[in-house]
């Protein structure tokens, strides 16, 4: 799903909803025969990287006798999304993308080799057919919690023909994606909480960075400060408790929840009460203890309605700092906390660390992949990745191409 509509504004509420034949005609979807539902299934299946939007939002079109892969941590995401955000629509033949082995399909071989993004466990896929070998890097980065893995890509990958290489940060302004990388974060929210000692922080970030979550824990820990999360946060928290042993739990030390009363009904609905009153008895903090002592804790949250709620509520008494934890960007985009900083003309502190590689480490990669054709994608600066990386193949949307042939 396009991150925005082609003028740049957000999509209408309700659009994941509309009929598939419209947003065909409309080239929302791309034009694929025998991939949706209406027409006869003529596609093996269709495998997600990782769990962002702009890589499955639209993916409930799929015709439901095609499989939808994934891996194990991108299908909790889906669910999750399913069961807390308005609106999403996920994929309903889901199946699991093996870890550490290939998958046969039809003529095709698929692995996926794990990455390091801002979603969890997102996968580079590894695609072989009739001796060719394609990788697909998926959304990848080289400065997040888990560098080892962008050094270990090539290894796991091997020798590679074809490389389709994401290129989000090409040819944008450095810095536009914040910080150099995830430990910076850490340490920029740790001096911002040791130098407000007395001030409650609210950061905004998504519920489904993990590696943000990661961050705010150790800074609120370094400060003496109790971490609050939402269920929400809890709750995709727990789900991939084992992939991410290191992130912090509902019942680990210094952390609590602060109850939201739609993400408790919507635990009740989907028969988990018994998990929302476990994580209650963990270490549930309301409005008031939050008031009574805003210096120590840090808010991790979501830019809500009820989030705002919460910060008028707390403003009565002392001004929360508002940390801004995700792309720039989105700031000018009028969702609930951005239109309250401007409301109160509160200029929110950005520290983020994006999620994609800096351009010099996409060429680190393509160096140590050599493959012998690069192929440009998920990025609005194609025609540039030829000044910084060898045998660059500009390919557009629909254009059809023949690898192998001499
Ligand atoms: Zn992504």
């Amino acid at each position: 799903m396009p991150l925005t509509q082609p003028d740049g504004s957000d999509w209408p509420r309700g659009t994941m909803a509309r009929p598939g034949e419209a947003l065909r005609r409309e080239k929302v979807l791309p034009n694929i025969e025998g991939l949706y539902a209406g027409s006869k299934p003529e596609v093996t299946a269709l495998i997600l990287s990782h769990a962002h939007l702009d890589h499955y939002g639209l993916a409930h079109y799929v015709h439901n006798d095609i499989p939808v892969f994934g891996s194990r941590g991108t299908l909790a995401m889906l669910r999750a999304s399913k069961l807390f955000v308005p609106d999403a629509v996920i994929p309903e033949n889901l199946r699991e993308l093996p870890t550490s082995e290939a998958k046969s399909l039809a003529a095709f071989s698929v692995q996926g080799i794990p990455v390091d993004h801002a979603a969890p466990d997102s996968r580079a896929l590894l695609v072989e057919a009739d001796g060719q070998r394609l990788l697909y890097s998926g959304d990848l980065r080289a400065h997040g919690r888990q560098p080892q893995l962008f050094k270990d890509l090539p290894a796991a990958a091997g020798p590679i023909d074809v490389l389709i290489l994401e290129g989000t940060t090409v040819g944008q302004a450095q810095g536009s994606h914040g910080f150099t990388n995830e430990i910076d974060v850490e340490h920029r929210l740790a001096e911002l909480l040791k130098a407000n000692g007395s001030g409650l922080a609210v950061v905004i970030a998504s519920g489904q960075n993990i590696d943000r979550a990661i961050s705010v824990y150790q800074a609120a820990l370094a400060t003496g400060r109790e971490l609050v999360i939402d269920p929400y946060q809890a709750y995709v928290l727990m789900m991939l408790k084992d992939i991410r042993p290191d992130a912090p739990q509902f019942n680990s030390p210094s952390v609590r929840v602060k109850f939201v009363s739609n993400h408790v009904a919507k635990l009740k609905a989907a028969g988990l009460w018994s998990l929302a009153c476990k994580m209650s008895r963990a270490g549930k903090v309301s409005a008031e203890q939050l008031a009574a002592n805003p210096g120590g804790f840090v808010f991790l949250a979501r830019s809500s309605g009820a989030t705002v709620a919460l910060i008028r509520y707390l403003a009565r008494t002392t001004q929360p700092i508002i940390v801004w934890s995700q792309w720039r960007d989105y700031l000018n985009r009028n969702g609930p906390v951005p239109k309250y900083c401007k409301e109160q003309g509160i200029e929110p502190l950005v520290i983020h660390s994006g999620g994609h590689a800096h351009p010099e480490d996409l060429a680190d990669l393509a160096e140590r992949l050599h493959p012998g054709m690069v192929v440009p994608i998920h990025t609005e600066a194609a025609a540039q990745f030829a000044r910084f990386i060898p045998n660059v193949r500009v390919v557009a949307d629909g254009e059809t191409l023949n690898i192998g042939e001499p």
